[in-house]
């Protein structure tokens, strides 16, 4: 027997953007049903004292409307450090960015994925979000009046119709909807894997984020609390999978190199993972009764930290305009998605020429571009105004 499930929204994906939008929306007193097609026993995020190789840098946007959404009140920031200033080096050349110079408290913050998880999931609890988990979807098909979403429990089979006015899609770089919806992808493999691990630093890190750009080979260390730093390292794919085989010792000696001995000893801490880097982006970000959030929308090069920001964005820009409708308007009229379309594109376009932008600039042959590189960070290193507008766009 198929069970009939009535929503106003279906959020596919319980991922940190699903998560989000699944409380946003809830928020506004919609009745939301979230999708996972984990099992039951993978969402609660155990309490562990390992520390996770899975961090983001978050903007203290983000970090406001997480406070919110009543989010951040359950995050332990205990395991949060802030980032008070960046330094960047690339082309022998180096911009040093501190909160200070644009009056700011920080810059931004480390959290890891396991402690931002627990905060979302928390909340979702809390709101009484009616959860389907193990699920795997198999159609969707339209009335005049709603969409309709087919789907069954992996292990019992048991089968689920939902409708709703809409469905947001947040299930991740390989959206399931987005194939089942035939909408293309603007796609660019670089060739490159990040590698991501965490360690123990000699020397203070002054909760300063440092990277080092080198031809398509951008090492990152962020700061972590406890003298940790969290190391993003993105670097071709076949000299990738060389360092990934080292023992971590040689390892440690090969970041440290890498990172100039800027903060003495590196001890690994943890296990080491590696992701496979891809720009993709969706030819639309809306379908019929469907929007598109998060990686599902966008995926970009982890090199600007902006992955989740800019996923975040979406949901934030998502529930700004829905909180606007009157009662009676329908969230999933057409009109009313092609608004969040147009005001997330360029968003995401400005994101994507940044990323694809600064790999091509560390990487370029010709002598013209690696001395306009060198040139613009020494400039922007003397002006302070360029700085305050550099760093005012970081935040947000
Ligand atoms: C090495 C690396 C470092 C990064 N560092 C940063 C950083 O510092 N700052 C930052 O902002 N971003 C960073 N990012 C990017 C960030 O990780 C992603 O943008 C973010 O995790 C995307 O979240 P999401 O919820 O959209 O997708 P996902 O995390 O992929 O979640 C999608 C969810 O949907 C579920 N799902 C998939 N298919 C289905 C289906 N058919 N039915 C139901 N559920 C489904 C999946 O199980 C998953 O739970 C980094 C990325 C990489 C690779």
């Amino acid at each position: 027997m198929i069970k009939k499930i009535n929503a106003d929204v279906v959020v596919i994906g319980a991922g940190l953007v699903g998560l989000a939008a699944a409380i946003a929306l809830t928020l506004q007193h919609r009745n939301v049903v979230l999708i996972s097609n984990c099992k039951p026993a993978m969402l609660s995020q155990p309490e562990s004292a390992a520390w996770d190789e899975r961090v983001y840098a978050l903007t203290p946007a983000v970090e406001s409307w997480l406070t919110s959404l009543d989010v951040w009140g359950k995050v332990d920031t205990a395991r949060v450090s802030a980032i008070d200033a960046m330094h960047v080096w690339g082309a022998d050349s180096e911009l040093l960015l501190k909160a200070e110079d644009a009056n700011l408290a920080k810059l931004g913050l480390i959290i890891e994925n396991q402690n931002l998880m627990a905060a979302l999931w928390q909340k979702v609890d809390a709101l009484g979000v009616t959860v389907i988990t193990d699920a795997e979807c198999t159609d969707i098909e339209y009335t005049q009046a709603d969409v309709q979403l087919s789907l069954e429990n992996k292990a019992s089979k048991d089968a689920f119709k939902l409708a709703a006015k809409l469905i947001v899609a947040a299930d991740g770089i390989h959206s399931w909807v987005r194939k089942k919806l035939n909408v293309g992808v603007a796609h660019k493999n670089y060739q490159q894997t990040a590698i991501v691990a965490n360690f123990l630093a000699e020397e203070p890190h002054k909760n300063i984020a440092r990277q080092w750009f080198n031809k398509h080979d951008t090492l990152a260390l962020l700061p972590l609390p406890e003298g940790m730093v969290s190391m993003v390292w993105s670097l071709p794919t076949q000299q990738a999978a060389q360092l990934l085989l080292l023992s971590a010792a040689t390892l440690s000696v090969s970041v440290q190199a890498q990172s100039k001995g800027m903060l003495g000893d590196l001890k690994l801490i943890g296990q080491v993972k590696s992701f496979e880097l891809h720009q993709q982006t969706a030819l639309r970000f809306i379908d019929k009764r469907v929007v598109f959030v998060g990686d599902a929308a966008h995926q970009i090069h982890p090199m600007a930290g902006q992955g989740v920001n800019l996923g975040f964005r979406d949901v934030m820009k998502l529930a700004a305009l829905s909180d606007k409708l009157h009662t009676m308007q329908d969230i999933g009229d057409t009109g009313f998605l092609r608004q969040y379309e147009r005001a997330r594109k360029a968003d995401v376009v400005a994101m994507n020429y940044l990323t694809a932008g600064l790999d091509y600039l560390f990487a370029s042959e010709q002598t013209f571009f690696r001395k306009l590189t060198l040139l613009g960070l020494q400039q922007i290193n003397r002006q302070s105004t360029i700085k305050k507008v550099l760093i005012q766009q970081a935040v947000s």
